[in-house]
């Protein structure tokens, strides 16, 4: 069945967004790490399956070791299974994002979203940035024009709104990634036809 891979960072807001997405309730807060495998939920709106993919990044009694594993089955579950996987959403929370990256950046370091992100085009499978929790980002447009900076996307944001999904997963604010990943579906139906 095809599927969309929802991948993150801890503590951006990625099971707040899958309980949004798919009606079941999932872990929420206060207890980050707790998704280690993939698992696959049914996306109630679209007829394909979410999978969940652990989140990475800095966990409170998760040790460096275990962290880089983490990434690493990340990885592997991705370069298997992308000719399967019609769109990934990439969330990030819109409040620390910018922050994040440019502490990230050097000369032989690049932040996790950033690589990832790059890491999803090479496979050939499209890629949906949900800037969550804009809800706390006061400067919504300079945020998301940042954010494509760092991304390598040429700004303004709204030029790039099949890829950026500026959303509110706790109030249920998602139509924009709802409507970015129904265009990227549509795209590929109509590339089959
Ligand atoms: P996960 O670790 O990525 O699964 O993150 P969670 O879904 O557990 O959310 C982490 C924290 O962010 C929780 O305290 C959520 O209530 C909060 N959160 C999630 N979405 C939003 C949002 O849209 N706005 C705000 N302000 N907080 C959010």
């Amino acid at each position: 069945e095809a599927e969309v891979a929802l991948v993150g960072r801890s503590n951006v807001g990625k099971s707040t967004l899958m309980r949004e997405l798919t009606g079941h309730k999932f872990d929420t807060g206060g207890n980050p790490g707790v998704t280690r495998q993939p698992n696959h939920y049914d996306w109630t709106a679209e007829d394909f399956v979410i999978t969940d993919l652990p989140g990475f990044g800095f966990m409170s009694g998760v040790d460096e070791d275990h962290r880089e594993q983490i990434k690493t089955d990340i990885v592997h579950y991705l370069e298997e299974y992308a000719d399967n996987v019609l769109v990934a959403i990439l969330v990030v929370d819109g409040k620390s994002v910018i922050d994040i990256i440019d502490r990230h950046s050097g000369p032989d370091e690049v932040p996790y979203d950033v690589e990832m992100f790059h890491f999803l085009r090479d496979l050939e499978v499209p890629v949906v940035v949900a800037v969550n929790k804009m809800d706390k980002v006061d400067d919504k447009d300079e945020r998301l024009n940042e954010l494509c900076d760092r991304l390598g996307l040429y700004p303004p944001w709204k030029q790039w709104q099949e890829t950026i999904a500026p959303i509110t997963a706790k109030k249920g604010r998602i139509e924009p990634l709802n409507e970015a990943v129904r265009e990227h579906l549509h795209e590929q139906q109509r590339d089959d036809l």
